[in-house]
C-alpha cells in the first residue's frame, strides 16, 4: 500500500475519468478537459493537470499545489476534485468551461469591435460586473488571509470564469503557508516582477500585506481590459521607478474610489496598507453603490 497525503476524499480512480479535448498549456504539463465519475455515480466534468517530467523531485513540485488547494473550500477558489499519486500523475479540478478571465474580456472587446447590437449585450462587461469580479476574488484572499496563506501570483490569468455571475482564483502553484510574523522567502526565479509589491522585488519578502499589493495590480489588469501592467518598462527598471513613487495610472473604467482603493494597496510600506478583510468591506460598498446608480 502506497503512503499517501491525501485522505479518502481527494483519493480517486483513473478508471473514473474519461479524457477528452486539451484545454491549454500548464507549467508542468498539458491541461485536459475530462468527465469523473463521483462514488455517487453522479459525473462532472472536470480539468486534468498532467505533468510531463514523472522525476520525484519535479512530481512533488507539481503535487504541492494540489497539497495547498485540499485544504481549500471557498465559492471564489478553484476546487480541487482529487489527485492521481501513481504515474502518470493527475491533478483534477473543476472545469470552468469559460476559461481564463483574460480571454473572456478579450473576446468582450473584440466583440465591442464588432459592433453588433444584440452580441454586445451578451457579452457587456459593465463596470458593476468588474467590480463584481474584483470583490468576489477579494472575498477569496480575505479567506486565504485568514488561514495565514500567501498566494504570491495574483494576476487576471490566474482567474478563471465558472460564469458571468462568478469568477475563481487560480493556480496555487506559488502559494505557501506563513506563520503569523513571518513571511515566506522565495527562492525561484519565475517570479511575476511586474505585479509584485517592492520588498517582494527587494528582499524576496512575502505577506498577505505583499498579496494585497498584487491584488491591486490585478484590479488594475481587470479595469484596463487586460493591459498588462508596466508593459512600456522592463522587468530591470520596475523597482526604481516604484522606489521614485511611481504608480500605475487609473485606467479609464475604472470608478475613482476604487482607483482611491488601489492606491492605498500600493503604499510602500507593507503595514500602511489595508488589510483584506477591509478590502471586502470596501469593494462591497462601491459595488453595492453602483447597482444603486
Ligand atoms: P500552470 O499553473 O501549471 O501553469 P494553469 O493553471 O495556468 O497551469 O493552466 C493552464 C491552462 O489550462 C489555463 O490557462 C486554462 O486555460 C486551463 N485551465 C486550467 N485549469 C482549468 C479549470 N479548472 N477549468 C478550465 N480551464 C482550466
Amino acid at each position: 500500500e502506497q503512503t499517501t497525503k491525501y485522505d479518502e476524499k481527494h483519493r480517486i480512480s483513473r478508471d473514473d475519468i474519461v479524457v477528452g479535448r486539451i484545454l491549454g498549456e500548464g507549467f508542468f504539463g498539458e491541461v485536459q478537459e475530462g468527465v469523473y465519475k463521483c462514488p455517487s455515480g453522479k459525473r462532472t466534468r472536470v480539468a486534468i493537470k498532467t505533468c510531463k517530467d514523472c522525476s520525484a523531485d519535479v512530481k512533488e513540485k507539481f503535487l504541492s499545489e494540489a497539497d495547498l488547494m485540499k485544504n481549500l473550500d471557498h465559492p471564489h477558489i478553484v476546487r480541487l476534485i482529487g489527485v492521481i499519486e501513481v504515474d502518470p500523475v493527475w491533478i483534477v479540478m473543476e472545469l470552468y468551461e469559460h476559461g481564463e478571465l483574460v480571454i473572456v474580456i478579450l473576446m468582450c472587446l473584440f466583440i465591442c469591435k464588432l459592433g453588433n447590437y444584440l452580441l454586445e449585450q451578451q457579452y457587456i462587461l459593465t463596470t458593476a460586473k468588474l467590480t463584481q469580479y474584483c470583490l468576489q476574488i477579494c472575498k477569496a484572499l480575505a479567506y486565504l488571509e485568514g488561514l495565514n496563506m500567501v498566494h504570491r501570483d495574483i494576476a487576471v490569468r490566474n482567474i478563471l470564469v465558472a460564469s458571468a455571475e462568478c469568477v475563481k482564483l487560480g493556480d496555487f502553484g506559488l502559494s505557501r503557508y506563513v506563520d503569523d510574523q513571518e513571511y515566506y522567502k522565495a527562492s525561484v526565479s519565475r517570479l511575476p516582477i511586474k505585479w509584485m509589491a517592492p520588498e517582494s522585488i527587494n528582499f524576496r519578502r512575502f505577506t498577505s500585506a505583499s498579496d494585497v499589493w498584487m491584488f491591486g495590480v490585478c484590479v488594475w489588469e481587470i479595469f484596463s481590459m487586460a493591459q498588462q501592467p508596466f508593459y512600456w518598462l522592463e522587468n530591470g527598471q520596475v523597482i526604481n521607478q516604484l522606489e521614485s513613487g511611481v504608480r500605475l495610472h487609473k485606467p479609464q473604467q475604472c470608478p475613482p474610489p476604487i482607483y482611491g482603493l488601489l492606491t492605498r494597496c500600493w503604499a510602500y510600506e507593507p503595514h500602511s496598507r489595508p488589510t483584506f478583510r477591509d478590502l471586502v468591506l470596501s469593494f462591497s460598498e462601491i459595488h453595492k453603490m453602483e447597482l444603486e446608480q
